[in-house]
């Protein structure tokens, strides 16, 4: 667990700081410790996260959502629009930003974040670089985060801040580097060509950090 989140943790008292505990390898898709016995959309509604679930759907060409919820807003913090994804993908997304995001925010912006801005999740499509295997967006368990507005108005985004030296780029640095902790693949400018201006996090079978 990088430094940064374990002081934020300390210093806010964030009982979902659970990043680094046992069970936890830094780089599996790992949301907090779940209850199993209830289903999915009842774990996430206890996480205050605002959605509707929708029904399971699979198209001719291989896609599909097999538990498929549309979120507005992840747990504290609303999406740019309406999501459909797996609902295990809405979790690991809740996970994310109680333990990432807003402990870095707060340590590196001094603010809160009111926004996520996402560029897609369920899309029926190939890998951007191998378009014969299907893209985990084509089964709801993939987001693209072009990056986030703060309480205080500004906007930190991938393509504007990646390579910024000041504190803007180490958050939204930090913010991905956290993001392996808790998806299955993170990639981003570091990866390729296609993500220059996003963050593409995953819970697919694949374990990959570049971002
Ligand atoms: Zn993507």
């Amino acid at each position: 667990m990088v430094l940064w989140a374990l002081l934020a943790c300390a210093a806010i008292g964030l009982t979902a700081c659970g990043a680094g505990r046992a069970g936890d390898d830094g780089h599996g898709a790992v949301p907090a410790a779940r209850d199993e016995a209830v289903s999915c959309p009842v774990r996430l509604d206890r996480t205050g996260a605002a959605f509707a679930q929708r029904t399971p759907f699979r198209t001719d060409q291989g896609c599909g959502v097999a538990d498929p919820v549309e979120v507005t807003r992840a747990r504290f913090l609303p999406l740019s629009r309406p999501a459909v994804m797996d609902c295990a993908l809405a979790e690991t997304l809740a996970a994310f930003e109680t333990r990432i995001l807003i402990p870095a925010a707060r340590f590196h912006l001094g603010t809160g974040i009111d926004r996520i801005e996402h560029v897609g999740t369920y899309a029926c499509r190939g890998r951007s670089g191998d378009r014969a295997r299907l893209s985990e967006h084509a089964f709801g368990r993939a987001i693209d985060i072009a990056g986030f507005r703060l309480q205080d108005g500004r906007r930190i985004t991938v393509a504007r801040h990646w390579r910024d030296p000041g504190p803007a780029g180490r958050f939204i640095r930090d913010v991905a580097t956290g993001a392996c902790g808790v998806f299955s693949v993170v990639l981003g400018p570091g990866s390729d060509r296609f993500h220059q201006d996003h963050l593409h996090l995953d819970i697919g079978p694949d374990r990959y950090c570049r971002p």
